[in-house]
């Protein structure tokens, strides 16, 4: 197949069940006006990751062929939904770099058609106001095992019903008195087909609408609808509307649709140690348990954003992860890697000591500053050099120093050498400790003839660590962020049991007394640096304030020292 109509707009061949799907189609004519997709959140709640996914293939299938991607507010909940959120939603999806452009429809922007095909059902004989209570609807529902029963209401005259469908309009009746249902068939084995819901009455202000409405449409009702009505032709949607595909075919079929869009399911992202429900991510936020909808250990787009995760990464995560067809859990690794890899191209590497240990140079001059050129990042030339400055007393990382070292640990240790970044050769030559035992200083010598990293007589170090000068620090607190939840599946409580229950109690720590290099005094709130052999650490957009950047550990680098050890224990755990 070579048409142009076929192939995808990079030429390539379709990677994906969605892509063959979609190709076919097109190579069909079944799509004459090219692929219209669309993302459809409901405004009651934040995007999250698993949005993220969703997004990614609605938008990249239509940009793929060369289509277009509707923005769809499925506000068709009046209680449940807010203003707040469609805003929030629209700013998110920006951010993550895709555009609706003039495409932006709302499920209540569409009432009045849905009412009239509504009608159109009545007319035909296929849908009847039912008297039932929501308890008798489901009561008379029956279960998977059990056929249902037919309403009672169920053989009302197209006459009565066409009146009492226009009086509930009306707002003649209280709350939840009467339903519009569909007439399929009690006996269905699938139960989406026993006469759903169609309308019920509810007389409450609605945040496009207002007052407008008594009655609203059910999900179920208005989704498919919607889609016909914006012309979509691929309706892209997660696993758990399958069933409900042959109920959105039938309404399809009965009224005079305008278009008849194909309903495509794919699996629902989940990532370990975090959830991605918009009903437990709302929880979390109302019990208090987490900072708000943006807290940076929120798997929300907010709370990415805030942590430091850029849209180039999620992206990135999303295409690794793929379409399937079958629900599994990805584990964070992967999405962290991914911004490892993109932190790793964008950031400009700086030093900071999190934990300090101070390392007093007795032969450098006192009172004297050197400046040394940093590169700031290798990955990158065009990001040039900074001096910072190299003072006789400077701090290093606590966890650079071992009393006692095994002979691998290439750090510092009693009478070893190694090399400060960017600057010279130390050697250890005392240890200071207080009254209690624990180490407060190291006393070293270093090697005038060391500053380029070749002393004149050709010996080596392996160690080279990183430092801030004493004098010039710019002393922080710093927050390191874990998972939010201790085990991989949160959602998995046993009977009786909360899945707050699964949280971890460590997702937050705060280190004070932190050593910057003295140019971070200056970070700009929303930039990400890399803390050299420490990890990647984001000046917080919401806890900065002029001249003191609040920082937090976005993601730590792939190994540290602690874990490899730990590694190493658990594959050799006879050694110990
Ligand atoms: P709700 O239970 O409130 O409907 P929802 O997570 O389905 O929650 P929506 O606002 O309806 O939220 O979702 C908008 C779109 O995003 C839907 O098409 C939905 O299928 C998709 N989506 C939601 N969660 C995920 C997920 N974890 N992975 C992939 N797609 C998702
Ligand atoms: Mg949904």
């Amino acid at each position: 197949m070579t048409t142009s109509e076929t192939t995808s707009e990079d030429g390539e061949g379709p990677r994906n069940f969605l892509e063959v799907a979609v190709a076919e189609d097109l190579a069909a004519g079944r799509a004459p006006n090219g692929v219209v997709t669309r993302f459809p959140p409901e405004p009651n709640g934040y995007l999250h990751v698993g949005h993220a996914k969703a997004i990614c293939v609605d938008f990249g299938i239509a940009a793929r062929f060369g289509g277009a991607c509707n923005l769809r507010f499925d506000d068709t909940n009046p209680t449940k939904e807010e203003a707040e959120y469609v805003e929030a939603i629209m700013e998110d999806i920006r951010w993550l770099g895709f555009d609706w452009g003039e495409r932006l429809y709302y499920a209540s922007g569409f009432f009045e058609e849905l009412y009239g095909f509504a009608v159109e059902l009545i007319e035909k004989g296929l849908a009847y106001v039912c008297d039932l209570s929501a308890e008798e609807t489901r009561e008379y529902r029956g279960t998977v095992t059990e056929p249902g029963r037919d309403s009672p209401y169920r053989e009302r005259s197209v006459e009565e019903n066409l009146d009492l469908f226009a009086r509930m309009r009306a707002g003649e009746f209280p709350d939840g008195t009467r339903t519009l249902r569909a007439k399929i068939d009690m006996a269905a084995p699938n139960l989406n087909l026993r006469d759903p819901v169609l309308y019920r009455i509810l007389h409450a202000h609605h945040h496009r609408t207002g007052d407008d409405w008594c009655i609203y449409p059910m999900y179920d009702w208005a989704h498919g609808q919607c889609d016909a009505l914006e012309g979509v032709t691929h309706s892209l949607c997660t696993l758990e509307f399958e069933n409900h595909r042959p109920l959105y075919d039938w309404f399809l079929a009965n009224i005079t649709a305008p278009s008849t869009p194909r309903q495509i399911e794919f699996a629902r992202l989940a990532v370990n140690f975090t959830i991605t429900s918009k009903r437990k991510l709302l929880r979390l936020v109302e019990e208090g348990h987490v900072g708000g909808w943006d807290d940076p250990r929120m798997p929300t787009l907010r709370g990415m954003r805030r942590r430091g995760y850029t849209p180039e990464a999620i992206r990135a995560f999303c295409d690794t992860v793929g379409v399937t067809k079958f629900n599994a859990r990805i584990d964070m690794v992967v999405l962290e890697n991914h911004l490892r890899d993109d932190l790793n191209r964008r950031a400009e590497r700086r030093m900071a000591v999190l934990r300090p240990l101070k390392v007093v140079i007795t032969n450098f001059p006192e009172g004297e500053t050197e400046m040394r050129a940093a590169v700031n990042n290798p990955e990158d030339e065009s990001a040039g050099s900074r001096e910072v400055p190299l003072t006789r007393e400077v701090w290093i990382e606590r966890d650079d120093f071992r009393e006692e070292a095994p002979r691998k640990f290439f750090r510092l240790a009693p009478g070893r050498e190694v090399r400060l970044r960017y600057a010279y050769y130390v050697k250890c030559d005392e240890v200071v400790k207080d009254a209690s035992g624990e180490v407060v200083e190291l006393r070293c010598t270093y090697d005038p003839e060391s500053g380029d990293g070749t002393p004149p007589d050709g010996r080596k170090v392996k160690g080279i660590l990183h430092w801030v000068s004493a004098e010039h620090a710019f002393e922080a607190d710093v927050k390191l962020y874990d998972h939010l939840f201790a085990v991989p599946e949160p959602e998995v409580v046993p009977e009786g049991a909360d899945f707050f229950d699964n949280m971890n109690p460590g997702s937050l720590e705060v280190l004070t007394g932190c050593k910057l290099e003295p140019s971070l005094r200056d970070a700009v709130p929303g930039s990400t640096y890399q803390f050299e052999r420490v990890g990647y650490f984001h000046a917080d957009p919401v806890e900065s304030k002029p001249g003191a950047p609040a920082f937090h550990r976005t993601v730590s680098l792939r190994d540290t020292w602690a874990k490899i050890e730990k590694r190493q224990a658990a594959a050799a755990p006879t050694k110990r």
